[in-house]
């Protein structure tokens, strides 16, 4: 059997970290069994959906490698949605109603006050054609119910196990709006039978969704996928995520510089048992990836963790990949080297290359001393080896050690308290920045 999985984010917004979860673990399994993805844009509410969050969405997956074998849009599929509401109205799975949002609302409140649960109770069901004429001829336009059976629906998940779900306490959910627009559910099943998905993989907010779902596909004369629900993630306390944490969009991590694979390989082992190390590339994770190894519980997501992450990526990324990533045109592989193990984004490496090509204020609190120092500085050129043969002579000459001697030479040349080893920036600050520099000019 070909696997066939789909990732269906709404294009009202941009990724977060949940999503991309939710798209890295499709794709992943999508992989490790030879199959494809689909990328289903639920576009279906034409306010909300733009086409620069569509865009957006498709840039960011592409950022974080995760590349689509097919790209559907459900507001390219209105006629297939009209088909499959004609079946279900013909079997009379479907039926209208007239009911007003304020006349619900009241409805559920008194079954509330009389501590029953809100359910729907199917009036509409027991409408005449009579009646249905008068509230057609007074304007009121029909919304559409699913009729639900009221039965226990039970399906295999591929995380959670065995679950049951009692669709005789579930409201029939409504199909169709009252201006004939499908809300989520039939687009979504219709989707998944025609692109004859195998796998759904979502939230486990969709569970109960799902179970009439499987009602859905029984009543389309199909067969239902197979499902895996991923529990959500929450705050590293513990809580829900909080804006600063999760619902950040992969678009604000890539402008601070996280590398996508810092990304891919927390969210791709968040939520398992498996320990979180930094993956070099898709592959890697491919390799080791099981969707049985997901655990039911919620997930803790940290950004703290994903700083480590990228921070431990970039330590050991070689100049050739750092070289496609920059985009810094006076930076070299010597630069990268001396840097590298003192970032933990990608875009400090620019502030680490204002100190090298300057200008710079130099921080001076004792001039003399540097500009002792100064006249110390080996001759010829400057390299790795110069800076020890420099503070040797220092401290020899000029009788001052350990902090005392390094700290003001630091600050001199780099304008900086902390920073990359001096023995790697003294050649690339090169002789006369360095002379300059440490006579307290700004170069
Ligand atoms: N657009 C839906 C969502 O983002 C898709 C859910 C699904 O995977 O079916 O929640």
């Amino acid at each position: 059997m070909t696997t066939k999985f789909r990732f269906a984010p709404s294009p009202t917004g941009y990724l977060h970290v949940g999503n991309a979860r939710l798209a890295l673990i499709n794709w992943l399994f999508a992989k490790k069994t030879g199959g494809g993805m689909v990328l289903r844009l639920d576009d279906t509410d034409e306010e909300r959906s733009t086409e620069e969050y569509a865009q957006g969405i498709q840039d960011d997956l592409m950022w974080l490698g995760l590349e689509w074998s097919e790209l559907k849009k459900q507001s390219d599929r209105n006629a297939e949605y009209t088909v499959a509401f004609d079946t279900l109205k013909a079997s009379g799975r479907l039926y209208p109603c007239y009911e007003t949002g304020d006349e619900l609302d009241y409805k559920r409140k008194r079954q509330l006050a009389r501590k029953l649960p809100p359910v729907y109770d199917r009036s509409a069901l027991k409408l005449s054609d009579e009646e249905k004429a008068a509230f057609e001829a007074e304007g009121r336009k029909p919304h559409w119910r699913f009729l639900l059976d009221q039965e226990v629906v039970a399906w295999e998940d591929d995380i959670r196990g065995h679950v049951e779900v009692d669709c005789g306490s579930m409201s029939d959910p409504v199909l169709i709006r009252t201006d004939g627009r499908p809300l989520y559910h039939l687009p979504s099943v219709v989707d998944d039978i025609d692109f004859a998905i195998t796998h759904v993989i979502r939230g486990e907010d969709h569970v109960s969704n799902t179970a009439l779902h499987i009602q859905l596909f029984k009543a389309l004369n199909a067969d239902a996928p197979t499902f895996a629900h991923i529990p959500l993630l929450m705050g590293p306390d513990g809580g829900p995520l909080s804006k600063r944490e999760g619902s950040q969009s992969l678009r604000e991590l890539r402008e601070s510089g996280l590398d996508p694979m810092s990304i891919n390989s927390l969210l791709a082992r968040l939520g398992t048992s498996d320990n979180i190390v930094m993956r070099n590339n898709l592959d890697e994770v491919i390799e080791g990836f099981d969707i049985s190894r997901f655990s039911r519980a919620a997930a803790k997501f940290d950004p703290a963790e994903l700083r480590n992450l990228n921070a431990k990526i970039l330590h050991e990324m070689p100049w050739d990949k750092a070289e496609e990533k920059l985009s810094l045109p006076t930076a070299t592989e010597a630069f990268w080297l001396a840097i590298r193990g003192n970032i933990t984004a990608m875009t400090e490496a620019s502030d680490w290359l204002a100190v090298v090509d300057g200008p710079i204020s130099p921080v001076v609190e004792d001039q003399a001393f540097l500009t002792s120092a100064a006249e110390l500085l080996p001759v010829g050129d400057l390299d790795e080896g110069s800076w020890k043969i420099w503070t040797t002579a220092v401290k020899e000459g000029l009788g001052v050690k350990g902090k005392a001697l390094f700290m003001p030479l630091r600050q001199a040349l780099t304008g900086q308290a902390h920073g990359p080893e001096m023995n790697k920036m003294l050649p690339l600050i090169g002789r006369e920045k360095a002379l300059a520099r440490l006579n307290g000019k700004t170069l």
